[in-house]
């Protein structure tokens, strides 16, 4: 049988496990899953287990509320500035890629806001060091991109707080990947499609009490305080992604958690990374060293050429989803946590026998 070994970048591959169960007791019933009503019975079971499951996976503290909203990381991009970002106060944004300054660009709409540091100089290939947070006076909040899905880089730790001042996350593609340190997050936020389920919903992690100060002035949709009210429940949610990363959380739980499939990950990561290091720059990872991302691996060939005949020669052998983002070109691996330690493995031989093939 011909194997497809799935790198997508987003929407990614999902657990084979999770497909099986969303075919099989996804439409067991007269009514499948995508055919009840969002006021029914089966879909709260539906809609809080998978709230209750990500609480639980993620050591979510009591004090924050989980919310499934729509839009994509990007209507976040906007929410977060029209929520919190009041007159009189500026937003502080890391930047460390296209992500990034996407979020900034639509805060900047909405409001005063400044680079609070950025690796744009270098070509986004190193996370910005900052060991504590030192916001200036009247910063509403300050933002991060934790993981830089199309740079390849990641943050390994985050900044120590700096008394109330906010921090927010876009973890879009590296959420479920290994735990949270709540005491250095007050609000996360990821598309689902990467990392925790198809495409259709984006999960909101929220410390409370900042929502009774947002704004309130912004049309009823927008406000974080709305859906929060309505248990997400306030308009129709889009209910089989949500059913479907219930499913995800499920297979999570049976990997043994978010901190045994770090590990996962890390291996995973770390073969490729070896393979590149000691490949004599014939694979040449976009990021520095100490900011590698373990989600997404960038990286170039010694020619154009050369990684389109990659891509084509690795497309032959069922590796798809490996082309580079077509802001930067080159190639990207995605490992996220469906990417079986198999394909990885598998991926790594290929790897290995072209440069075999390929170098004088
Ligand atoms: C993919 C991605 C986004 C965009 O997500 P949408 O759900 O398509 O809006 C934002 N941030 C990061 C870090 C991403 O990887």
């Amino acid at each position: 049988m011909f194997n497809v070994y799935n790198f997508n970048p987003g929407p990614s591959a999902l657990p084979s496990e999770v497909k099986r169960r969303a075919k099989e007791e996804g439409f067991s019933k007269d009514v499948s899953v995508m055919e009840l009503s969002h006021r029914s019975k089966e879909y709260e079971n539906i809609h809080f287990g998978t709230k209750e499951k990500i609480k639980h996976l993620l050591s979510v503290p009591d004090h924050y509320d989980i919310l499934f909203l729509q839009g994509g990381a990007s209507l976040q991009f906007a929410m977060l500035p029209m929520n919190f970002l009041t007159p009189g106060k500026k937003a502080g944004y890391v930047l460390t890629g296209s992500w990034s300054e996407k979020a900034f660009e639509e805060a900047s709409r909405c409001g005063e806001t400044y680079t609070y540091a950025s690796g744009a100089h270098d070509q986004y290939r190193s996370i910005p060091e900052i060991h504590t947070w030192e916001p200036s006076e009247n910063t509403a909040y300050l933002h991060l991109t934790s993981n830089n899905t199309i740079y390849g880089t990641q943050w390994y730790s985050l900044p120590e707080p700096h008394l109330d001042t906010p921090v927010f996350i876009d973890a879009s593609s590296d959420i479920f990947s290994k735990p949270v340190n709540w005491s250095k997050v007050d609000l996360l936020y990821a598309g689902a499609q990467k990392n925790a389920g198809p495409s259709g919903v984006t999960i909101v992690i929220v410390r409370k009490d900042l929502l009774e100060d947002a704004n309130t002035t912004i049309p009823k949709i927008l406000q974080y305080t709305t859906h929060q009210k309505k248990d997400s429940l306030y308009h129709t949610p889009p209910t089989f992604s949500i059913y479907t990363m219930g499913l995800v959380m499920d297979w999570l739980k049976d990997q043994g958690g978010v901190e045994k499939i770090y590990e996962t990950n890390a291996e995973k990561a770390g073969l490729l990374y070896k393979l590149m290091d000691e490949s004599d720059h014939f694979y040449q990872p976009h990021a520095d060293q100490l900011s590698r991302s373990m989600m997404n691996i960038t990286f170039r060939l010694p020619s154009v050429e050369l990684e389109q005949e990659f891509l084509s020669h690795a497309k032959e052998e069922g590796f798809i989803g490996l082309k580079g983002h077509r802001s930067i070109g080159g190639c990207r691996i995605s490992l996220y946590n469906a990417v079986t330690l198999q394909s990885v493995n598998a991926l790594h031989d290929f790897m290995n026998a072209f440069r075999r093939n390929h170098s004088c």
